[in-house]
């Protein structure tokens, strides 16, 4: 583990310092602390003496991701302020540190147990990510399944602020925000067709941004993600193929309302595993059509996968945002830059630059030739320390 006092050296790597800006080859980021002290070319960084130097020469180093669609709610995370230090950091690590991501955004988890696990991490007792969350999400009444089906998920059974008016969906957004949440997360509707009431969404929305905090919203349908649009909604948290292409009008709110999406293509997938190879490739093409279009009409996409509800191996998801046409570089933007600028980190994260905070990723291979690289991490560090692999 790189201590403060030591300065650390990468040495040799392609750094990719943003999206947009040519690699650097041959480079050197020096680390001093938590931050980025130094980033050029071998030629142009002097590595002081006595600094820890780690060769990067066969690696490709960015920023450190985002993964803007995550829940911890599955069992492993209950009585959170409990697990054993290591056995929490190892899990942390096992689903988010390995695969290169130190700043995730929960999207609906029990928000009194998201936060044990935040402030161990925050305190340092825990290496694991930057935590943002909605805390408990606001959902239509009757929408949560059964104890049964969610204990065959995994996940754990917290009530959620069930929603029968405006006035209510307002009250309750307020409740969270005071309760020191980062965003406000809604559930359009429940898989049983049931909608959240009118004005939920825009009253939820109002308190949220009064706040100065972004609302998400979970669409089941093309129906769903124009009624979050129009209520003011800044995410859209999933792609809806089981309602077909998204039209003109979906596309047109989502330009005046400049709204990001998560598409989370490959839980579809994953929800169809046991269904016919046929009927999984059917939905997923259209949820990667409804990307495309997104993309075609300048929307932002933030890279999200709806970790808790899927295999937490990402490299799926990059082949299939692939497949919408995303280049390696809009790839590595909905994982770095475009989250940072959404969430108001842009000051400290999401680029490799001097100043800002050592979030950063070593690759083992060069992602701008098989986007699945961006899943084959060596060295994971987050604000100068390396969190993964552990004890390296
Ligand atoms: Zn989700």
């Amino acid at each position: 583990m790189a201590t403060t006092g030591t300065p650390l050296a990468l040495t040799g790597g392609t750094v990719y310092v943003s999206p947009t800006e040519e690699p650097i080859r041959d480079g050197v980021v020096l680390i001093r602390g938590e931050t980025i002290a130094a980033v050029g070319s071998r030629a142009s960084v002097e590595v002081p003496e006595g600094a820890r130097t780690v060769d990067c020469s066969t690696s490709t180093i960015t920023a450190a991701f985002w993964n803007s669609h995550v829940h911890f709610f599955e069992r492993k995370w209950a009585d959170a302020a409990a697990i054993p230090a290591p056995e929490l950091g190892r899990q942390l690590q096992e689903v988010l540190s390995r695969y290169g991501f130190t700043s995730v955004f929960d999207l609906s988890s029990h928000w009194e147990n998201t936060r044990q696990i935040r402030d161990r991490i925050a305190s340092g007792e825990v290496p694991g990510p930057r935590i943002r969350s909605t805390g408990d999400g606001l959902v239509p009444p009757g929408a949560v399944p059964s104890e049964q089906v969610l204990g065959i998920m995994g996940i754990m059974a917290t009530p959620l602020p069930e929603i029968t008016d405006a006035a209510q969906a307002a009250a309750a957004s307020r409740k969270l925000l005071d309760a020191g949440v980062d965003g406000i997360k809604l559930f359009a509707s429940s898989p049983r067709g049931g909608l959240l009431p009118h004005g939920a969404i825009e009253a939820a929305a109002n308190e949220a941004h009064r706040s100065g905090k972004p609302v998400f919203v979970h669409p089941n349908t093309g129906a769903d993600v124009l009624a979050a649009l129009r209520g003011g909604a800044d995410v859209i948290a999933h792609t809806t193929p089981r309602s077909g292409p998204w039209d003109e009008a979906i596309l047109t709110a989502m330009k005046e309302r400049r709204a990001a999406l998560t598409p989370t293509l490959a839980l579809w997938k994953f929800f169809l595993r046991h269904d016919r190879i046929s009927i999984q490739e059917s939905l997923v093409n259209t949820a990667v059509g409804q990307l495309r279009a997104w993309l075609g009409a300048g929307g932002t996409v933030l890279f999200g996968t709806d970790l808790g509800a899927v295999d937490p191996d990402p490299r799926e998801e990059y082949a299939l945002m692939a497949e919408a046409e995303m280049s390696f570089r809009q790839i590595l933007a909905s994982l770095t830059t475009a989250p940072a600028e959404r969430f108001g980190g842009a000051a400290l994260l999401g680029r490799v630059a001097p100043g800002l905070q050592a979030d950063l990723v070593v690759l083992n291979r060069d992602p701008s030739k098989d986007v699945r690289a961006l899943a084959d991490v060596r060295y994971t560090l987050r604000g100068g320390q390396i969190v993964y692999p552990a004890g390296a």
